[in-house]
């Protein structure tokens, strides 16, 4: 019996301390249990990679059927994980076993310690190694016979930190690694949980791995025409991400997608990256459909090391504006035990980042190029991220401007470049009428279309915020609400002339603050129309969102404008009315309507306007009969 702790472990010339290895491998990775498995299934993975790559240098022989067997066995409490890789011999188990992977373990400790002090843990804790099977395990043994024809081996080592080396009986090249999991660990001998961490982690690695219960009745996977194949592995030894992206077909790339995202939705679109010298990096992006305006909009992207998981969940790499992304990278020029701080600091990761930008943009404009439909078709789902993208990343917004599409109230979709050159003959081409709720102010739209003036729906928060940087860009194009002023496109030709004893009369029904005007409008239907000046309603609704934020009630401040349409005949009967002091009341009654259903067509009445304008209504009513 050794003890581990005598071995004489050096690095960098000095001899470290081992002793309290096991304890803190116990200890202090205890919400990390899991990974044990993926360190102990890479190294078979390696171990076989070695033999292939001895083969290909003609230094081995090999039948080549290469494979890793994970097997659980309930009874015996035991968690075996087999290769048929390279193997081991005695001195290699005493160098690389009881030196060179225990001095790992306990560099990665004090790195882990280091890092988890400054609140910045490593991701995907990659480099515990072989000793992390002690994470779960009473004893470790590994059974093991070298390529080289030397004996076989058996080391057997408990949670105490003391090994015994003896000779083998393993006949075959390769090693077993049997880990006898303490009862606190059960849960590693179910196999439910095994085969979840299995696709957890080991999912793509580039050696086909089975997955066995001692004593359970052998499944094997069928064909289509229920032929028997065989065992299946439960992990892709090939995945897509590595194929050629012009050899991937549209349905490869959502299976992908809805395996390895367990989204029953199709994505809307994706890139796959291929990028070569320097980069080095592969992957393939999606954006999700989100099922509606709420939902989780945090994505994932999933980054491997030439196969192998190293983590979840790594926003770092792409910018938030892109954050709803799912997907793989592969990036082989990381190092495995990276930590958010490295990811956030890196000049290679911000060039990853700069290229995925690029990609997606691309993506974007061969979609809006040569797909218009299913461009549009996903438009309204992309546009709140592309708006946010633009105000974010000037780059990102010189690659998207010119894809950027409106969509009208009559569900067309336009470039600003179209909608202007569409209205160019009517209003000059310098100003979009939009709307921000089309069921509130579709009176105001019915304007407009009447005139054949597309209105184009601005409705999300972020859109406010979006048309004045647009503004910014385009100096001579503006963006106005169609209940911001009466446009000259909808006047007709005549000037209007203002009338005394009609002011008055609205000035009565609507309050002092509203200012009156008049105008000869093209539509006869409507009496009277309000409306804000633009840049003072945007103003209001800042202040609104502001103070609705902080918890504080604003009045708005925005002035109210009663626009009288001289055209219209019902505003001509109230003309002849004013002059006559007997009518007087129903002329006061008739503006205070008008004044009402203008209001309605603006904005939703208070529960005060309701009641009285219910009861004015009545009052009419009966007053007709
Ligand atoms: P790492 O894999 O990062 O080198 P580990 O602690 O996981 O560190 O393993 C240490 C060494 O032990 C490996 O480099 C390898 O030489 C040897 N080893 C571990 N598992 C196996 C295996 N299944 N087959 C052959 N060699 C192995």
């Amino acid at each position: 019996m050794v003890r581990l702790s005598e071995e004489k472990i050096t690095r960098g010339g000095i001899s470290v301390q081992t002793e309290h290895i096991f304890p803190v491998i116990k200890k202090w990775l205890y919400s990390d249990k899991e990974i044990f498995l993926r360190e102990i299934v890479s190294n078979a993975c390696d171990a076989v990679t070695k033999m292939k790559r001895l083969v290909g240098l003609g230094k081995a022989q090999s039948d080549g059927d290469y494979r890793i067997d994970v097997k659980i066995d309930p009874a015996a409490k035991t968690l075996t994980v087999s290769d048929n890789g390279i193997g081991m011999s005695a001195e290699e188990v005493k160098k690389y076993i009881c030196q060179i992977a225990l001095s790992g373990a306990l560099e990665f400790i004090e790195k882990y310690e280091g890092e988890n002090s400054k609140g910045d843990g490593i991701i995907g804790h990659f480099g515990l190694g072989f000793y992390s099977a002690f994470m779960v395990s009473e004893r470790v043994d590994v059974f093991t016979k070298s390529f080289d024809g030397s004996k076989a081996v058996d080391w057997s080592c408990t949670e105490g930190g003391d090994y015994e080396l003896t000779d083998g009986d393993r006949a075959e090249r390769g090693t077993d690694v049997v880990m006898h999991i303490t009862d606190d660990e059960k849960e590693f001998l179910n196999k439910t949980r095994i085969e979840g961490l299995l696709k957890k982690y080991c999912s793509f690695m580039p050696v086909e791995i089975y997955l066995e219960e001692v004593g359970e009745e052998k499944k094997d996977a069928e064909d289509k025409d229920g032929k028997n194949q065989g065992p299946k592995p439960v992990n892709d030894t090939s995945p897509l991400w590595l194929k050629n992206p012009s050899e991937c077909t549209e349905e490869e790339y959502k299976k992908f997608y809805h395996d390895v995202f367990s989204d029953f939705n199709d994505p809307l679109f994706y890139v796959h990256i291929n990028a070569d010298f320097p980069l080095n990096f592969r992957g393939i992006l999606y954006f999700p459909k989100l099922r509606h305006e709420f939902a989780n909009m945090e994505g994932e992207v999933k980054l491997y090391y030439t196969q192998l998981f190293v983590a979840d969940n790594i926003k770092e790499v792409v910018p938030e504006y892109l954050m709803l992304l799912k997907g793989v990278l592969d990036c082989p020029e990381l190092p495995l035990n990276v930590s958010r701080s490295y990811l956030q600091n890196s000049g290679y990761v911000a060039k990853i980042t700069s290229h995925i930008v690029k990609k997606v943009c691309d993506k974007l404009n061969a979609l809006f190029n040569n797909d218009r439909k299913t461009f549009e078709g996903f438009w309204d789902d992309v546009k709140p991220f592309v708006e946010y993208g633009c105000m974010k990343d000037r780059k990102f917004f010189d690659r998207t401007k010119g894809l950027i599409i409106y969509k009208t109230t009559d569900g067309e979709y336009l470039t600003l470049d179209e909608y202007l050159d569409r209205t160019k003959d009517k209003t000059g081409g310098k100003k979009v009428y939009y709307a921000n709720d089309r069921t509130r102010q579709a009176s105001y739209i019915g304007l407009f279309s009447q005139q054949e003036i597309p209105v184009v729906e601005l409705n999300a928060i972020i859109d406010n915020q979006f048309i004045s940087f647009l503004e910014d860009e385009n100096k001579d194009v503006s963006f106005v609400r169609v209940d911001s002023e009466v446009d000259g496109v909808l006047k007709g030709e005549d000037n209007a002339e203002k009338n005394e004893k009609l002011e008055a009369l609205f000035k009565k029904a609507a309050g002092e603050n509203v200012e009156i005007a008049f105008e000869n409008l093209k539509s006869e239907k409507t009496p009277a129309i309000i409306t804000f000046a633009e840049q003072q309603r945007r103003f209001d609704d800042m202040m609104k969102l502001y103070s609705a934020r902080n918890g504080m009630d604003m009045p708005s401040s925005a002035a109210e404008k009663l626009v009288v349409n001289l055209r219209c005949p019902i505003v001509s009967k109230l003309s002849d009315l004013a002059g006559d002091e007997e009518k007087s009341l129903l002329a006061d009654r008739l503006a205070k309507q008008i004044y009402m259903l203008a209001v309605i067509a603006q904005r939703p009445l208070g529960a005060d306007e309701t009641k009285q304008f219910i009861s004015d209504t009545l009052d009419i009513l009966e007053g007709l009969g």
